[in-house]
């Protein structure tokens, strides 16, 4: 490979932007191929939150990696919310795994804090505590809009000499002797690396170069929620999973009189068509939605849910995201893909993992991060 090879990046959301970025930054030809335009993939219809609110020290270290750069782009220009973040327990099982994430994300540089079940109407004046034991709290997490995020990230590709060429779907692969010559429909294009950031879609892109992966699109609803009045705190994001996991709810401010929530299924019953699959909230969702919020949230002024969407999650089957070549005797073509419901928030750790191993072979700058590779044991089915 040349010093400075020529890559190109399939997919213009969060995945395949923050691999451009990470590596322009480092020198490299980028060309980024999106089929439709910027954000208009998994990464539009997702809403946006960023928190580091987890019990495992290798999910707290990715956002740790991740907050960098959030901080970094913030300071540039992103604008970011800083709601924070509220994750609920059930348990007191939970509590202690939460109070070890606290001293973990000290550990990392992460503000953190435990919430004790009478505490929680300090933070959340509406919260309906029953059955609660408590929550784990970051203060300085909350969201973005993953439209500005993308925008600004092709912003900062562009200024650095990137190319972005929004309506170019990959279409074919020829390969040769130092590379690939990809067919979009009008002028093949040359280059040395390829990544896979096709999203929902990156299995099918995997199959152009004749590789498997398994990913799976999973359908997940979003719904505004009108209030008569505006709250007079900001609701930050609040995750009331049952078991602390699986099912339940998530709600974060969005307006003053104004939230979106987001109701967790435990497994969809069959993987989507990206091209073809029903990107609107069903009735029956939203019915499920307003009976889990009048339990959690009851009196919240005049609530009325408004406007629903429908969003793919790339899911693996064990539900991390995929990074790095699926072959290794093929290092040239590496995949950033397959981060479900977490692909904003950890999108710039991914971008910079997928870089690690197009410009130096290996994940030298995240320790641990070899496990996210699609490896023969973790490529597989799931479900
Ligand atoms: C309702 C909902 C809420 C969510 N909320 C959150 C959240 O709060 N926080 C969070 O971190 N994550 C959230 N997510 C998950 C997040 O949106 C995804 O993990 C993330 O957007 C995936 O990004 P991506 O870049 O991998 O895929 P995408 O954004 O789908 O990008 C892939 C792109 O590849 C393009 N493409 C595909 N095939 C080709 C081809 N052959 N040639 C060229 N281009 C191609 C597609 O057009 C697409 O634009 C949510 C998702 C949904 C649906």
């Amino acid at each position: 490979m040349t010093a400075s090879p020529h890559v190109v990046v399939i997919g213009a959301g969060t995945l395949g932007l923050c691999t451009a970025l990470n590596l322009v930054e480092q020198g490299a030809r980028v060309t980024v191929l999106e089929a439709q335009s910027i954000a208009s993939g998994s990464s539009g219809r997702s809403v946006g939150v960023v928190g580091s609110q987890f019990t495992d020290p290798f999910e707290i270290l990715l956002r740790v990696h991740s907050f960098r750069r959030f901080r970094q782009w913030e300071a540039e220009g992103l604008h970011f919310n800083h709601i924070g973040y509220l994750r609920l327990a059930r348990t007191q099982a939970q509590m202690e795994l939460f109070a070890r994430s606290v001293e973990m994300q000290a550990e990392a540089g992460l503000t953190s804090r435990l919430i004790r079940a009478d505490e929680l109407r300090g933070l959340v004046p509406h919260i309906n505590p029953d059955g609660l034991e408590g929550g784990l709290f970051g203060p300085d997490n909350g969201y973005l809009d993953p439209h500005d995020m993308c925008n600004f990230l092709a912003g900062i590709v562009r200024a650095r000499g990137g190319e972005i060429r929004q309506y170019r779907k990959l279409l074919g692969v020829g390969r040769g002797p130092g590379g690939y010559r990809l067919e979009t429909g009008s002028d093949p294009i040359d280059c040395d690396v390829v990544v896979n950031a096709g999203g929902a879609w990156a299995p099918q892109v995997a199959e152009l170069f004749g590789q498997r992966l398994h990913i799976w699109p999973e359908r997940h609803e979003a719904v505004l929620i009108h209030l008569d009045e505006p709250l007079d705190y900001t609701m930050p994001m609040v995750m009331d999973l049952v078991n602390g996991q699986g099912s339940g709810l998530n709600f974060r401010h969005e307006k003053r009189n104004e939230l979106i929530a987001e109701i967790h299924k435990v497994h969809s019953v069959a993987p989507e068509d990206p091209d073809n699959y029903n990107d609107q909230c069903e009735e029956q969702s939203k019915v499920d939605l307003a009976e889990l919020l009048m339990e959690r949230v009851p009196d919240l002024p005049g609530a009325r849910l408004g406007r629903g969407w429908a969003g793919l999650y790339p899911v693996t089957a064990d539900h991390r995201p995929f990074v790095g070549p699926i072959d290794p005797s093929e290092p040239t073509l590496v995949t950033a893909a397959g981060a479900g419901g977490y692909g904003i928030q950890l999108a710039p750790v991914i971008g910079q993992i997928a870089a690690d191993w197009v410009l130096r072979g290996a994940p030298v700058s995240v320790p641990g991060s070899q496990s996210l590779a699609p490896s023969a044991e973790r490529n597989i089915p799931g479900h």
